[in-house]
């Protein structure tokens, strides 16, 4: 699958359609996957830990999750047009699971919330096989790892925040049952119905954003790296 670097980090060019069919493909293969989400806050972090920017390099798939990474990649006259935001790309990964008999695993978020998520998910998605759930803050590896193995579940969504969640699917994903493993931050609270998220125009137009910072204004800070961002992507173009 086509990638383009933005300052150091690789992005998939890749559409939800053309990435749900490869790791359906990965499934069938039992091939290893992971998916990370992109944006413009993880870029810059990367900028000055190597670490994470390898990190995130190691990932097979990374999406661009952010309005930023699209206008950095038009600026540099790259070819990803569209975001692939993480909740939506788990959304159809749900529906590739139903539609060909594979079974899901939530692991992540406070306790209860990944039940309320996995039936707000049931409802939408009836025939889904939803093999297991287990919250976020268990300390246990070894709970951890017999509790997701006992459930054989094709495809695993790690809701621990980032980059703790990308941390833990790199260490934990050669020895675990699963196939394809997602990092999906706090989308188990979005599903469950805990936090809203922006109405549908917003999300049309690429103003997530702006919807959240007049919800939450103290995430100005957190936002204020786009700029900073923008302006160093066309500079070291
Ligand atoms: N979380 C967790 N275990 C922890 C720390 C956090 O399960 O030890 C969960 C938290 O409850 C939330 C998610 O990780 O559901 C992080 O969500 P956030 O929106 O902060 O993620 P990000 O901004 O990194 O995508």
């Amino acid at each position: 699958m086509e990638k383009e670097t933005i300052l150091g980090v690789d992005v998939s060019q890749a559409t939800y359609d053309e990435l749900a069919a490869q790791l359906l493909q990965d499934i069938e293969q039992k091939r290893k996957s992971f998916i990370v989400a992109i944006n413009p806050e993880k870029i810059m972090k990367a900028q000055e830990d190597e670490g994470l920017r390898k990190l995130l390099n190691q990932a097979d798939y990374q999406i661009p999750d952010g309005i930023g990474v699209i206008l950095a990649s038009k600026l540099k006259g790259g070819k990803i047009h569209e975001r692939v935001t993480g909740i939506d790309m788990m959304l159809k990964l749900c529906e590739v699971a139903e539609k060909n008999d594979k079974r899901i695993f939530l692991y992540g978020a406070k306790p209860g919330i990944a039940d309320e998520a996995k039936n707000k998910l049931q409802e939408m998605f009836p025939a889904l096989q939803i093999a297991g759930t287990l919250h976020g803050y268990e300390k246990d590896p070894e709970v951890i790892a017999t509790t997701i193995n006992d459930a054989k579940p094709d495809i695993l969504f790690v809701a621990l925040g980032s980059p703790a969640q990308e941390k833990w699917i790199i260490a934990n994903k050669d020895q675990l049952y699963p196939f394809v493993y997602q990092g999906v931050g706090g989308s188990f609270d979005v599903i469950s119905g805990r936090i809203e998220r922006a109405p549908e125009r917003f999300q049309k137009l690429g103003l997530e954003w702006l919807y959240r910072l007049l919800k939450e204004p103290w995430r100005l800070k957190r936002q204020l790296v786009l700029p900073k961002f923008l302006l160093k992507a066309i500079v070291k173009k």
